[in-house]
């Protein structure tokens, strides 16, 4: 036997009497059927209503093809027994506030834009709508947003009654539906003022100025649709409580007023790149000072090879291969590394009058420090754990030239 819809007539009811028909286990929770509920079932986009009958807890409700309202409860309901059952209002309420602004979205993106909307997604934090826009756009302007979006706003202010009632055929004949319904018998009709109406079995508040405001937060083009995120009632109080902190943090940090946060940022991003760039010729002209001075006392070897080995605290790959064309440019071989918080970083460099080999010396050093790195006879880099890769290099590269 379907279930009595007691929101259906009134979606304020948050505490009722039932009879008990049917309790049945269902995975360490019961499964409990009613003659009559006041739990909206998820369905249509939006989410079940929580609450209790008698002393249990309601955790899911759902609803069969037959119209059975299946509650999952934590303990067991006497079969036969009347039970009371209270919904948990501040839930219920919220639901009521997405669900009649989408409405609302929905009726306005009809009006405004021609555009269908086709589904609703009633979401943790923000809900969303599929638009199916005329030629298949799947985006808008920012201007057309916020016309939809003051509409919406101006007729919640204006207070309108939101009437839902089951017409029988002839009258549904007549109403302007906004969409087909998309069942055939039992069609409940939702109506906002006189220019949104549609067919739906939600819940909603007896008049637009119980959604207390709408924001939409974006429209994007999602699967050949256009999908609109939006927040209504006190969900988009607290999205305005929350960007509001966030600006007036923002901009007190930069000490400027919110109107000028954009403005501040900006010239503040701008500042930053210009001291990066300034800070990053230093450090260039750092390292190549570094090398002119090793230049000028290399490591001499026995067989008459010579080499500058240096280590570059802090310098990254592009400063070190600056620092080895200097020390390559004087005729000498370039042992160099930096160190990283994984171990050193390595580049070997040999001016091309020396038969020597950087890539063979680099794969050498790190074969035997667990290291990794190659690469050419004038050149190579790599890496390598702890702090002994030049000083093997330097004994590696004696005995290679000695070879
Ligand atoms: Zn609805």
């Amino acid at each position: 036997m379907a279930t009595e819809r007691l929101y259906y007539s009134d979606s304020y009811l948050t505490d009722f009497s039932a009879r008990v028909l049917k309790c049945e286990p269902a995975d360490g929770a019961w499964r409990v059927l009613l003659d009559a509920s006041a739990f909206y079932p998820t369905s249509g986009g939006q989410p079940y209503d929580t609450g209790f009958l008698g002393a249990a807890r309601v955790e899911d409700v759902t609803v069969n093809s037959a119209g059975e309202v299946w509650h999952t409860v934590d303990q067991p309901l006497p079969e036969g027994s009347e039970v009371r059952g209270r919904i948990d209002w501040e839930r219920r309420f919220d639901h009521m506030q997405q669900h009649a602004g989408e409405h609302m979205i929905a009726g306005a993106i009809h009006r405004l834009l021609n555009g269908h909307t086709i589904g609703l997604h009633l979401g943790h934090d923000a809900s969303s709508i599929d638009v199916d826009l005329p030629g298949g756009a799947t985006r808008v302007d920012e201007e057309s947003l916020l016309l939809i979006e003051d509409a919406v706003n101006r007729d919640i202010q204006r207070n309108l009654p939101i009437r839902c009632w089951f017409p029988d055929e002839a009258e549904l004949s007549r109403l302007p539906l906004r969409k087909p319904p998309t069942v055939r018998e039992h069609i409940r009709i939702v109506m906002i003022g006189d220019e949104e109406c549609v067919a739906c079995g939600g819940t909603h508040p007896a008049r637009t100025g119980e959604i207390g405001l709408v924001k939409i937060l974006d429209a994007r083009p999602s699967k050949g649709k256009m999908r609109v995120t939006f927040v209504c009632g006190q969900r988009a109080v607290l999205d305005y409580r929350m960007r509001f902190e966030a600006a007036r943090e923002a901009a007190r940090l930069l000490s400027t007023e919110v109107e000028s946060l954009g403005a501040a940022v900006s010239h503040q991003l701008e500042k930053t790149k210009e001291a990066e760039r300034a800070l990053g010729a230093l450090r260039r002209e750092q390292i190549l000072e570094k090398a002119r001075e090793a230049i000028r006392s290399p490591e001499c070897l026995p067989n008459g090879l010579k080499a500058v080995a240096c280590v570059f605290e802090g310098a990254d790959a592009f400063a070190l291969r600056d620092a080895a064309n200097e020390i390559t440019s004087a005729g000498l071989i370039a042992l160099l590394s930096a160190g990283t918080q994984k171990g050193s970083l390595l580049l070997f460099a040999v001016p091309p009058s020396v038969p020597v080999s950087a890539g063979r010396l680099l794969s050498e050093t790190c074969r035997v420090l667990g290291g990794k790195g190659g690469g050419r006879p004038d050149f190579a880099q790599g890496a390598a754990p702890g702090g002994e890769a030049l000083k093997l290099a330097l004994e590696n590269l004696a005995r290679e030239a000695a070879e």
